[in-house]
């Protein structure tokens, strides 16, 4: 079947993530960029967006205003958002009634923040994931298959690496296998998540889920998911090494997207394994 057009705009534009979606959008069929955005007083404001990707001259301007673009009634029909969760939501707020829909990347946000965005999938079709490559689609649902098998007698341990510029700790990929894991032992992550030990910590409690976080040099992306028993230890890691894997995701959810109504979604609906997943 020949997938529909879409016209497409990213936020965070001169971002590390918004030039590799970029690239996303010239490489895939049937996808047009139809906005670009950045931060007021960044350099690459009034630029053809090919200067941040690199290619052949798209016509289209870094712009520095979401809410100028939605007087054109056919200026795009999904906007992808990797930036930070106060531009993400401040995002959302603009898009109120719009008739858009969005791709979030962002990650860092708060219980309320997300509560917020939950809220905005009840009039708007949104899709959030804290990662939009395959591999840790399935990763997920393999966390709680493990999870599930292997119970109370194995201590779960979530190490996480990425490059030095990340700003939020642990990253939301790490969270998200924690509240896989979490789900499927019937614990609540909120209360048995450990993200720091220094010091007489005392011993483990069997119930935790613990968090390491290493932040060096150009690290794409690393996570692995301990199991450890008495005489053996399982470990499922992921490892991204081209920023494009998410990029390529996140703009396959975009297509999709379009012919989904208000809700809130996840990259599990995007690749049709929801309900084999929970
Ligand atoms: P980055 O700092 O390189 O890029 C963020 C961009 O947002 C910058 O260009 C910045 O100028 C821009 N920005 C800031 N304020 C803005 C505003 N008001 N309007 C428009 N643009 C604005 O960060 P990055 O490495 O590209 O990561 C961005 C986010 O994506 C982070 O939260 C990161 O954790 C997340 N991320 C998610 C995935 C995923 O698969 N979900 C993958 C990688 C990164």
């Amino acid at each position: 079947m020949s997938e529909t057009s879409a016209k497409i705009a990213i936020n965070g534009a001169a971002g590390r993530m918004g030039r590799q979606l970029l690239t996303a959008v010239a490489e895939r069929a049937n996808t047009t960029i139809s906005a670009a955005i950045d931060a007021p007083g960044q350099a690459c404001i009034g630029v053809d967006s090919s200067v941040l990707s690199g290619g052949e001259s798209t016509g289209v301007l870094v712009g520095d205003n979401v809410k100028a673009l939605l007087a054109s009634k056919d200026s795009f029909d999904t906007i992808v958002d990797f930036t930070r969760p106060e531009v993400s939501l401040a995002l959302l707020d603009s898009l109120k009634d719009s008739g858009k829909r969005v791709v979030i990347g962002t990650t860092g946000f708060t219980p309320a923040q997300i509560e917020t965005l939950t809220r905005a999938a009840e009039t708007m079709p949104i899709v959030f994931a804290a990662n939009y490559s395959i591999g840790v689609t399935v990763a997920l649902s393999l966390l709680r298959q493990a999870a599930h098998a292997l119970g109370d007698d194995y201590d779960v341990e979530i190490i996480e690496a990425h490059h030095h510029h990340k700003v939020d700790a642990p990253s939301g990929t790490a969270l998200a296998m924690g509240h896989a894991v979490a789900d499927a032992l019937n614990r609540d992550l909120e209360t048995c998540a450990v993200y720091a030990r220094e010091g007489i910590t005392g011993a483990r409690d069997p119930k935790s889920i613990g968090f390491a976080t290493v932040r060096a040099g150009d690290i794409i992306g690393e996570h692995t998911v301990l199991y450890a028993g008495n005489g053996e230890r399982l470990e499922i890691t992921h490892k991204a090494t081209d920023r494009m894997t998410f990029a390529r995701g996140a703009i396959r959810a975009a297509h999709w997207l379009g012919a989904q109504p208000a809700g809130l979604y996840d990259m599990t609906h995007v690749l049709g394994i929801a309900d084999s997943t929970t």
